[in-house]
């Protein structure tokens, strides 16, 4: 995925921009409610990470007015754990989930895992393309029943095409979902990732459309 993170105390967000990148995920950090705007109207993310204190202003405000608007990007809040009315005003203005700070970043990854399902309509954590059977929530991946290791950008790569079953995604909407700004993206790096996938987990995996993009493999029924 590619996650915002609107965080103004510095050492919070490295910690939680370290982590979602361990997971694979591309994360883009921003302190501010202007530069949330700016990168929000500029980058089709996946998921907000919100903060509701920021220096210029509230973050709620911010939810309010991306649903008046009809922006129905998934945003997890972020608040103190005395923020208790707030929590209740996160909901109210549109949030799908909350984070009570300090959190635990195993819990962060859960959450993630669990907004990010719900907004692709599909609860199912387990998925089947031929005899490849894919638990999104655990990140495991078997081959015909035997245990498939994958790397973070590889798992990420297949939740960018899982989460749009059958739809061909370009190349461009694949770097985006592996990178963030400022990463250093290699002009062949979405094919070299395909290519390992196949390798792992059979050519079948993903299908190649040439000209436009990629799609996942025919899925069975989990
Ligand atoms: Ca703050």
């Amino acid at each position: 995925m590619r996650i915002l993170l609107v965080e103004d105390e510095g050492d919070l967000a490295a910690a939680v921009a370290e982590h979602i990148r361990g997971q694979g995920h591309a994360v883009d950090g921003v302190a501010r409610l202007d530069e949330a705007g700016a990168a929000l109207a500029a980058v089709d993310y996946d998921l907000v990470l919100l903060d509701l204190q920021l220096p210029d202003g509230q973050g709620l405000d911010l939810l309010r007015r991306l649903r008046r608007a009809g922006d129905r990007r998934p945003v997890i809040i972020l608040t103190a754990r005395d923020q208790v009315r707030d929590r209740i005003a996160g909901l109210d203005a549109g949030a799908d989930d909350y984070l009570v700070k300090p959190f635990d970043l195993a819990e962060l990854s859960a959450r993630l895992g669990a907004v990010a399902r719900r907004y692709s309509g599909d609860p199912s954590p387990l998925r089947r393309v031929g005899a490849v059977a894919l638990d999104i929530a655990r990140h495991q991946a078997t081959l015909a029943g035997e245990r498939v290791e994958l790397t973070a950008r590889e798992w990420a790569l297949l939740e960018a095409l899982l989460r749009r079953p059958g739809a061909i995604v370009s190349k461009a909407q694949l770097e985006d979902a592996l990178y963030a700004f400022g990463d250093e993206v290699e002009s062949n790096a979405v094919e070299a990732h395909v290519s390992r996938l196949r390798k792992k987990l059979g050519r079948d995996i993903v299908v190649t459309q040439r000209g436009l993009g990629y799609r996942l493999g025919d899925e069975a029924p989990a």
